[in-house]
């Protein structure tokens, strides 16, 4: 039996993060991964996406280049393979900053599984370690629905040698709002059929509708409160709304309908408990029901994001990390971002708020760079002067919400942002003036 002083599972950005700390701090970690370095986030998720966006935003850009007095030559000619193929550069080149991270740590190329005595098996070895932290993430869920295998996923979108002509996007979430904000660059016709009443079911609906109204303009046919029934050949998909039954004629679907975990074999026999929705139990440390063995990311349920797996991790080897505030944002054109609560939830908990508003339409960098749509949304708490929320749809929103989210985790209240000068001509000024107005 090989032993160490860690044992992780999976080198996605929860599991390989972890493992480097851990090493870095003198212990001696065996890490099993039988694919690539970096999981989905790194391989199939958010960097190739982002460097597809990049390029959606260069085409888009050089589309309007004659408004900023540049004169492209003839028709601007979009190339998914040369996109798609910088993408796959910008992966590579990271997954060998994960080998160069992880060059203390033992890397062990094997699917690793649970024995009932609580150590793990992996290519007929045996291993064991006082700490094992499982963070073997998710995949993407199936779609309920007659034909639903007739459905790429996002894993199968990102390597498709050529874009089609049409897209029908089922699920109107982050994955498929990202998806459609892409292909609409490159000139793909993108229905989105989303089942809830509006886009992005988590974020504020006031940010939410800003979006969607946002992609329709940018030609994005979204279809919200739709129920998809069917997938038939060709391809057709059925559905209701409304009350009316309908059908989305595309060239390829995509399912885009949330993650499920991926369960290492034996958790059971050795007493990790998985809830009943198949997440992996833990508690508030990310310890599952088996003294010893934590679990982060994906997998545990709790937040499906990349830097909150990373934090849990922390969290899992004794570190003190705030995991209630947790930023997030929608790569798309324009970005979404946000962190706390949103109104109605502050609302549902019986705060008294304050909500303040900001549009970039008179933002002095805004306009400059050419993109004054937008909003920015901070809500204050009237009886503490906290910051509850912020909401951003708008440039940079991935980057401006930090600010919020050092705020609201540091407890500094909205007075104390709107008391902080703020440089000029930033974008930044939009959310003090929102953090102004909650006050
Ligand atoms: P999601 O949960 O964000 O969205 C899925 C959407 O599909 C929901 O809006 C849901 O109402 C809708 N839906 C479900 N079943 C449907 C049906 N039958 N017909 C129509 N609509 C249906 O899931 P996702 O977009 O697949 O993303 C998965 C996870 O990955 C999320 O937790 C997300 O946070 C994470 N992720 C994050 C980022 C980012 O941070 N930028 C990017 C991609 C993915």
């Amino acid at each position: 039996m090989t032993t160490a002083d860690l044992i992780v599972l999976g080198a996605g950005p929860g599991g390989y993060t972890t493992a480097a700390r851990a090493a870095a701090g003198g212990a001696a970690v065996i890490l099993f991964e039988p694919g690539e370095l970096g999981g989905t986030c790194l391989n199939r998720g958010c960097i190739p996406t982002k460097a597809l966006c990049r390029s959606a935003e260069v085409a888009v850009t050089v589309a309007s280049a004659s408004r900023f007095g540049v004169s492209v030559e003839g028709p601007v000619a979009l190339s998914w393979p040369v996109a798609s193929a910088r993408k796959d550069e910008v992966v590579a080149t990271l997954r060998e900053g994960v080998a160069t991270l992880l060059r203390n740590v033992t890397v062990v190329r094997e699917r690793a599984s649970f024995t009932p005595s609580g150590t793990i098996m992996a290519g007929g070895e045996e291993y064991s370690a006082p700490k094992i932290v499982i963070a073997t993430g998710s995949r993407p869920a199936p779609l309920r629905a007659e034909g639903a295998d007739l459905a790429v996923s996002s894993d199968e979108l990102l390597s498709l040698p050529d874009v089609p002509e049409s897209v029908a996007i089922v699920g109107g979430g982050v994955i498929g709002m990202e998806f459609a904000s892409i292909l609409a660059a490159f000139g793909v016709k993108v229905t989105v059929l989303e089942y809830c009443p509006e886009i992005l079911p988590p974020f504020d609906a006031e940010i939410a509708k800003r979006l969607r109204m946002a992609m329709k303009r940018r030609g994005v046919n979204i279809v919200t409160g739709a129920s998809v029934t069917a997938i038939r050949p060709g391809f057709a998909v059925d559905y209701e709304a409304k009350g009316k039954k309908a059908t989305v004629e595309a060239a390829l679907v995509l399912s885009a309908v949330g993650r499920r975990p991926v369960l290492p074999d034996g958790l059971e026999e050795a007493g990790i408990k998985v809830t009943p929705r198949g997440y992996i139990k833990v508690d508030d440390n990310m310890l599952t029901t088996r003294p010893g063995v934590h679990a982060i990311g994906d997998v545990n349920g709790r937040c499906m994001l990349a830097h909150a797996a990373e934090a849990q991790g922390a969290v899992a080897l004794g570190e003190d990390i705030d995991l209630s505030v947790i930023p997030s944002a929608v790569f798309t054109m324009p970005e979404c971002a946000m962190v706390g609560l949103t109104e109605k939830e502050c609302q549902d908990l019986g705060y008294n708020i304050k909500v303040g508003k900001a549009t970039f339409r008179s933002n002095g960098k805004a306009l400059a760079i050419d993109e004054p749509d937008g909003l920015v949304k901070v809500i204050t708490d009237t009886t503490t002067g906290r910051m509850l929320g912020c909401h951003i749809c708008g440039p940079h929103a991935a980057d401006l919400i930090q600010e919020a989210a050092l705020a609201i985790a540091a407890g500094i209240p909205s007075a104390g942002v709107a008391l902080t000068v703020h440089g000029h001509p930033t974008l930044s000024e939009t959310l003090l003036q929102a953090v102004a107005a909650s006050l």
